[in-house]
């Protein structure tokens, strides 16, 4: 089967699969890297960007606010899909899930963050 999924006004997604399991897995899987979702902090729109730094490619969901400019940066799985995936949780230097208690450490405004120059870091 292949079903169009629509995830925003201007952007429709094929998706084919054989069972209805692998179809919700990649519904699942498009959600949660390419669908856009409003500004954690102030519920703007927007925007799909890439950028890159050095050797490294990030990959964010960017505010169009021009004074809000946070960002929900996206992960790529480190196995043989590479998907991608919303970074929501708290990771320590060496990227891994911050845990307290056994439970994982999720970031305010659902991973959506902005540069606080006067703390040097993203809040
Ligand atoms: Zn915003």
């Amino acid at each position: 089967m292949i079903v169009e999924y629509k995830i925003s006004p201007n952007m429709i997604v094929k998706i084919e699969s054989e069972s209805m399991t692998t179809l919700f897995e990649k519904i699942h899987a498009v959600n949660d890297s390419l669908k856009p979702e409003p500004c954690g902090k102030c519920q703007s729109e927007s925007m799909h960007v890439v950028r890159s730094a050095g050797n490294n490619v990030y990959y964010e969901l960017v505010c169009t606010n021009n004074t809000c400019r946070a960002k929900l940066s996206l992960g790529i799985e480190n196995n043989e899909s590479k998907r991608l995936y919303k970074k929501r949780t708290k990771v320590d230097g060496d990227g891994r899930t911050v845990k307290e208690d056994g439970k994982t450490v999720y970031l305010p405004d659902r991973g959506w963050q902005r540069w606080d120059s006067d703390k040097g870091e993203l809040v």
